[in-house]
């Protein structure tokens, strides 16, 4: 039986495909091990937007010809699709499989045997335009289920659109089939996954189906207790989509929305499809009907042409936002993007010092809304990872609680109160025994 590992970087939509394709792996035979037990294949799926994106997977790949000498290795994924000869050219890589090419693994490179030259299998990003289901199992509380791939938005700064090609997405049925499957595996939580999930619904290049229908119907299914949308753009966070999640069954008061800044100067030359007030009127949508929604916000720091005075308008934007946490990025040079050609190139200390500042705001941001909460009633899904005898979990509105470790508890939703923030920044519940079951 040969033995295959997998690595993976970047984002959930890669930890998904690499879960399908290890599947697609066992299935034929082979067995899953770690990267440390001496694979005969390893499987490394990269990311574009990963900084250093050569030199990781370099180093992955020097660290797996350590491991096993003899092993075949092949790299797939948006890195893999942006440069694959020159990955191909990377000492011990035996195969480079691009976008189009990743779900075919077994199909091109056949027993994977080594062969003098490395292969290159990575057609233009044009072709690809079929959409591949997948989704993680990787733990048993929580599944990321890929619903949409790619983007048709071109925003300056991103290769997504590059590495992925143009939106494409499942069917309805499909993902609903999807998640009956992964309601059968006891799974509770699954995390709606995509490059631009709210374009949901082109198949072939034709708009057949809408994000809100996905959402509707997906609240019907049994056996999964909460669904979470990973992210979604502002303009495509209709209304109608933040009212049904204020009466949803199972879609949770989490949302996870890209602003990238808070500057419509910056936001015009970034190319989104939004300004800044349109952000500030989904935010108090969503605060008027669930006052204890979490929001989580992307922000980029550092874009070319963000003055001081332009990144203060994003920092004072931020600041008054009832929001919960960042996400923050520091604008880092891509290839072939329009960004990289804009004047107005910010020093990086200076984008390092605006990183800084966002971080330190998000941590207050983050407390605040923890204080916010203390006292109140949630449910939350205790995970398996043990940290100083404590376990953890999320809330349905992302808040991380730290509890007295029982394994009796794991992959578990119950109903808990909110205590107060320990010095990890969790919130404890009261005593275990306070613990009591979701009606
Ligand atoms: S919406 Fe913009 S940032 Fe997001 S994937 Fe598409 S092009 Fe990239």
């Amino acid at each position: 039986m040969k033995k295959v590992a997998f690595y993976t970087l970047g984002c959930k939509l890669n930890f998904s495909e690499t879960s399908t394709i290890s599947r697609q792996f066992e299935e034929k035979g082979f067995l899953k091990v770690d990267f440390q037990e001496n694979p005969d294949i390893f499987i490394i799926n990269t990311c574009s937007v990963t900084e250093n994106a050569d030199k990781k997977c370099k180093k992955i790949v020097k660290e797996a010809k350590k491991i096993s000498p003899d092993s075949y290795v092949a790299i797939i994924g948006c890195y893999a699709q942006l440069k694959p000869t020159e990955i191909s050219e990377i000492e011990g890589v035996d195969a480079v499989l691009g976008a189009a090419e990743k779900f075919r693994l077994h199909e091109l490179l056949g027993d994977f045997a080594k062969e003098q030259e490395a292969k290159v299998l990575a057609s233009e990003i044009t072709e690809a335009r079929s959409f591949n289901n997948a989704y993680s199992i990787n733990d048993r509380t929580r599944t990321f289920l890929k619903v949409q791939d790619g983007c048709n938005y071109g925003c300056a700064f991103c290769t997504i659109p590059m590495a992925r090609g143009k939106s494409r997405s499942n069917t309805i049925d499909s993902v609903l089939a999807s998640a009956r499957e992964i309601a059968a595996t006891d799974v509770k939580e699954i995390v709606l996954t995509g490059v631009n999930i709210g374009d949901f619904g082109i198949v072939e290049g034709k708009r057949n189906e809408r994000f809100a229908d996905l959402v509707f119907a997906l609240d019907e299914v049994e056996g999964i207790d909460r669904f979470r949308i990973s992210s979604i753009e502002p303009n495509l966070l209709t209304n109608e989509i933040i009212e049904f999640a204020s009466q949803s069954k199972r879609f949770v008061p989490h949302f996870h929305i890209p602003l990238q800044s808070g500057s419509n100067t910056i936001l015009r030359r970034m190319g989104r499809r939004y300004l800044r007030e349109l952000y500030e009127d989904r935010v108090s949508k969503i605060k008027t009907l669930m006052p204890h929604a979490c929001i989580g916000v992307d922000v980029i720091v550092g874009f070319p042409g963000e003055t001081d005075e332009l990144f203060l308008e994003t920092y004072n934007f931020l600041n008054e936002l009832d929001i919960s946490y960042l996400h923050v990025f520091t604008y880092s040079e891509r290839a072939n993007t329009r960004a990289v050609e804009m004047d107005g190139v910010v020093p990086i200390k200076k984008r390092n010092e605006r990183s800084k500042m966002l971080r330190i705001l998000s941590e207050k941001k983050r407390r605040k809304f923890y204080e916010e909460n203390l006292g109140k009633t949630f449910t939350v899904l205790f995970e398996e990872d043990v940290e100083n005898g404590k376990m953890h979990g999320f809330t349905e509105n992302y808040i991380r609680v730290a509890a007295k470790y029982d394994p009796m508890l794991i992959n578990e939703l119950k109903v808990v109160q909110l205590d107060q923030i320990n010095e990890a920044g969790n919130v404890e519940v009261l005593e275990p025994e306070m613990v009591y079951e979701r009606h």
